[in-house]
């Protein structure tokens, strides 16, 4: 297996997912057609499915050309049916999808969206706008209850997994985070490395769970920058971290 990043649009990634066996791809989330007809030309490969995680413009604003140049399967959580163009199969928590002789489980996320889902294959995991490196999407639909439950999924697996995410938003992300927990050394220490490289996809599970204020709802100093009462539970606190997030520059 080799996983291709596609930058897309201003800051989206789009990835290409090339089963080496079998000359066979999958494209999770084409936020535009331009960058993927590219990156699979240059592979080499035959595109056979796109794998959207969610039903947002800019991870599906690519779909439609795709499937009127290439004859491919759309994935997406069976409730966004009629949401993600073209869509040919809807998937749910337990679904397995395959491209070539690979085989990713899906992982209903909801939060960011209703339907969001994560692709599980191997050691690598596909998180769309749920899981970013050094935080989290948005609540658009779901509550702060579904993302604590879903992030904590995301967080549960292989601490080695790789985090293949959305967005390069790692930086901001990563300023937060020093923000609300200024003595977290790895903090500190991602921020140089994000400031040197960038792409900064993969991030891995390990790194998160140190980082990641979204997954570090415990961490005594995050509640007491943010005046979480030690007792409160974890969906409070996330909902804590997302308001002071969405108000931090
Ligand atoms: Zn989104």
């Amino acid at each position: 297996m080799r996983i291709d990043v596609i930058p897309c649009l201003q800051d989206n990634y789009a990835y290409l997912i090339v089963c080496e066996q079998t000359g066979e791809s999958a494209v999770v989330d084409p936020s535009e057609a331009a960058p993927v007809f590219r990156a699979v030309e240059k592979s080499g490969t035959r595109l056979r499915a796109i794998w959207c995680t969610h039903h947002h413009g800019d991870h599906v604003g690519g779909v439609e050309e795709l499937t009127s140049r290439f004859d491919v399967e759309v994935m997406g959580h069976v409730s966004d049916r009629g949401r993600i163009p073209g869509q040919t199969r809807g998937v749910e928590d337990g679904s397995e999808v395959s491209v070539g002789s690979l085989t990713a489980r899906v992982l209903h996320v909801p939060g960011h969206t209703t339907g969001a889902i994560a692709y599980v294959l191997d050691d690598a995991v596909f998180t769309g706008d749920t899981l970013f490196l050094g935080g989290a999407g948005r609540l658009f639909e779901g509550t702060a209850s579904q993302m604590e439950v879903s992030l904590g999924r995301l967080a549960a697996l292989s601490p080695q997994t790789r985090v293949y995410c959305g967005h390069e938003y790692t930086e901001a992300n990563l300023r937060f985070s020093a923000h609300v927990e200024r003595s977290n050394v790895d903090v500190a220490k991602a921020i140089e490395q994000a400031r040197r490289q960038v792409p900064t996809v993969p991030g891995t599970i390990e790194q998160e769970l140190r980082t990641n204020p979204f997954l570090r709802l415990d961490a005594l100093e995050i509640r007491q920058a943010l005046g979480i009462a030690p007792g409160a539970d974890r969906a409070t606190a996330l909902a804590a971290v997302r308001g002071a997030k969405n108000a931090f520059r």
